[in-house]
């Protein structure tokens, strides 16, 4: 039985065999991506679908307690809460918020139900605490975003590597083949405040502080020009804007970014110099530089760079973003995000909101606009909004300022919840649905290569929970809507979804689940069934109006919170290989509980030394939002005035307790990647 992992972006295929009651993964070797390459989280994945935990019933809140009930009884509860807060605030109080891990049909479903049948504008997905500023970045300068507009097997074949803030072998380890075939005869740089594994392979490796990245970017922008190492044909040719970026870089020399970023300046140059002197050059940036409050200013930096050096649509050359969920790229593609529709057709757009309401049998009138971003929407719980539904999410652990999301959640007149696992936000709620897993079901994933996979129901689901597009359609009806969501089959739904992306910029028109079925490697856009698809994108013209590639002007900012007096230290946070995201389904799997059961907070011993700290240790983090008590864990690989802490636990660990919420202007994306802390001893009894 073969389908695909339930977690990160890469969507390796594997295979599940039964083994008893339960089920046992196996990498497949026949899917170029991962070759039957698996990390822990993808051998272990198939613990969580015969797991004790598992949600089998619905679930209602009766005496502050939830307890078991009938789907019909679950159902009406969810769906009048629903009509009562609309009848009493309008549909604009009513929140939908949806998910990177659901399938592009579910991604589409959810969309549909929010402006039809709900009415609400308040629609939008964790995606956008993820690879949102990228996005904006890659749309502000190429005209659309895709995670990779080239195949991951260029990695492996480009001369120098770039990776700026993502620690590949932790994040997305079945890559290290093509990392260790890039590295036989390539350069690699690594742009990160740690020493990670990824880093310690690096040719040159740039420390800076955190929230500092424009700077860099910026200073190696200058010493390509200073040096005149710049492709000024490809610029001429197929850009514009670069006489203003060529004014605004001129002053940002690398001893400026050296007082700014701590990165010593000739390492700068260095660099520089190794990417100019490479015959192909790949650029890539992971969460690093683009969660912050100028976090598409962070990207933008570095499409800078690599449009100077005339990398974009060249071969085993570009510029990406490592897409962390599963279907982070499909799930915005067909309308997740607050300010788009299908195909990625913008929705205060005039025309698309006519193509879309033709697919939908609406009038364009009808369709709602721009609503609440994601952390706005959640920040919103309890004034402008006063019903949520929450569709496979958990933004209790995995929003900014937790225990604020948490107070807001716990009060909020009517919470339902979507998922397989009481997860810490289901606890909240007042009704949970329970769903089927990915194995369970057939969907499209859209990988970040752009690349559309079909993962076909492969395991018979227990009694109990249902697809979440049965669940859609269910509310569809008791809501007064039933034509919104005619059936709940996955194929048909994909249908009407290639109708409504087919002329965007993502065109799934011409994708169909037979060809995905005969294995055809289709990548959007495909407009029509005879194309083969677009592996490679901007290899003529970008998707600009004009078809060129806009540089944007990008200065380095002070920090919305920079270290002062009483909170002296950068916090970071991020990834861990043994666990994904908020941690909901990978916390359950045993041997990855075992493997990493707490989260810790990683530092230099020397800094650990001043605050008497020594490994292992519980200290407490302070931030002006709260405090997390962890254990200490000494790296000499991280700077001296950074702390780094995974953030996939809940409740008391729960480091976005800690969190900035301050949000980029463009893309909304919260500053998870930097704020002020300070560190206390905590006392140990006796
Ligand atoms: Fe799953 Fe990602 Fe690990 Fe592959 S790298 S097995 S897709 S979590």
């Amino acid at each position: 039985m073969r389908t695909h992992c339930p977690y990160c972006a890469l969507q390796c295929a594997m295979t599940l065999d039964e083994d008893g009651d339960a089920y046992r993964a196996a990498g497949d070797a026949t899917f170029d991506v991962n070759a039957g390459e698996l990390c822990v989280k993808g051998w272990t994945a198939a613990e969580t679908l015969r797991h004790p935990q598992r949600l089998l019933s619905p679930l209602v809140r009766e005496g502050g307690r939830l307890r078991e009930a009938s789907w019909n009884e679950a159902l009406d509860r969810a769906a009048e809460g629903l009509r009562r807060v609309r009848e009493r605030y309008g549909a604009a109080a009513v929140g939908v918020f949806g998910s990177g891990a659901l399938t592009n049909e579910k991604a589409y479903a959810l969309g549909k139900f929010a402006r039809l049948a709900v009415g609400t504008p308040n629609f939008d997905y964790n995606g956008r605490f993820c690879m949102s500023s990228a996005a904006a970045a890659q749309v502000r300068a190429f005209g659309l975003d895709r995670g990779l507009p080239f195949p991951l097997e260029w990695i492996a074949r480009t001369a120098c590597l770039l990776v700026v803030g993502d620690n590949l072998f932790e994040t997305m380890p079945p890559l290290r083949r093509y990392l260790d075939a890039q590295a036989q005869e390539g350069r690699r740089i690594v742009v990160d405040p740690r020493r990670t594994e990824l880093a310690r392979t690096a040719n040159v490796h740039l420390q800076p502080a955190p929230g500092t990245d424009v700077a860099v970017a910026n200073a190696l922008l200058h010493v390509l020009v200073a040096e005149e190492r710049i492709d000024r044909r490809y610029i001429g040719e197929r850009t514009r804007g670069f006489e203003a970026v060529q004014r605004a870089v001129e002053r940002e020399h690398p001893e400026r970014a050296e007082r700014r970023s701590g990165v010593p300046a000739e390492e700068i140059r260095r660099a520089a110099r190794m990417l100019a002197e490479a015959p192909s050059s790949i650029i890539l940036t992971g969460r690093g530089p683009e969660q912050h409050a100028n976090g598409t200013d962070g990207a933008s930096a570095y499409i800078n760079l690599a449009l100077a050096l005339g990398l974009p649509g060249r071969e085993h050359c570009g510029y990406g973003t490592l897409t962390g969920q599963g279907n982070g790229q499909g799930g915005r593609e067909h309308g997740q995000k607050s300010d788009q529709l299908p195909g990625y057709r913008k929705i205060d757009d005039a025309a698309a909101r006519a193509h879309v309401a033709q697919v939908w049998g609406v009038a364009p009138e009808s369709l709602p606009g721009r609503g609440l971003t994601a952390y706005e929407l959640l920040s919103a719980v309890g004034e402008q909004i006063h019903a949520l539904v929450v569709m496979a999410s958990n933004p209790v652990v995995s929003a900014p300022h937790a225990s604020d999301i948490r107070r807001r959640l716990a009060g909020v007149e009517h919470l339902v919840v979507c998922d397989f696992f009481l997860s810490e936000t289901a606890e909240l709620a007042q009704v949970v649905l329970p769903s089927l897993q990915w194995a369970e079901e057939t969907g499209t994933m859209t990988n970040l290569e752009g690349r559309v996979l079909l993962r076909e129901r492969c395991v018979e689901p227990p009694p109990g929970p249902r697809s979440d597009l049965a669940i859609l359609r269910s509310l569809c009806q008791r809501l007064g809507a039933p034509d919104v969501l005619a059936g709940d089959d996955p194929e048909e739904i994909f249908e009407e979804l290639r109708r409504a992306s087919a002329g965007g910029l993502a065109d799934y028109g011409g994708i169909t689940y037979q060809r995905l079925r005969d294995g055809e490697r289709l990548c959007w856009p495909c407009p029509d069934p005879a194309h083969p698809g677009t592996p490679v994108l901007f290899r003529e013209r970008f998707a600009t109006p004009d078809g060129r590639a806009g540089f944007s002007v990008v200065e380095h900012r002070r920090l919305v919170e920079p270290p002062n007096r009483e909170f002296p230290w950068y916090l970071t946070t991020g990834r861990i290989r043994e666990q994904y995201l908020s941690g909901t389904q990978t916390r359950r799997v045993a041997p990855l509980r075992r493997a990493a059961p707490e989260p810790f907070v990683e530092m230099h011993p020397l800094l650990a030394a001043a605050h008497g700290v020594s490994d292992g240790e519980a200290v407490r983090l302070v931030s002006p939002r709260g405090s997390v008590v962890l254990r200490a864990k000494l790296d000499e690989g991280i700077r001296r005035d950074t702390l780094f802490v995974p953030f996939h636990w809940g409740g008391a660990q729960a480091i976005n307790t800690l969190t900035s919420d301050a949000l980029d202007p463009v893309s909304r994306m919260p500053a998870f990647k930097v704020c002020a802390v300070r560190m206390e001893r905590v006392p140990t009894n006796g």
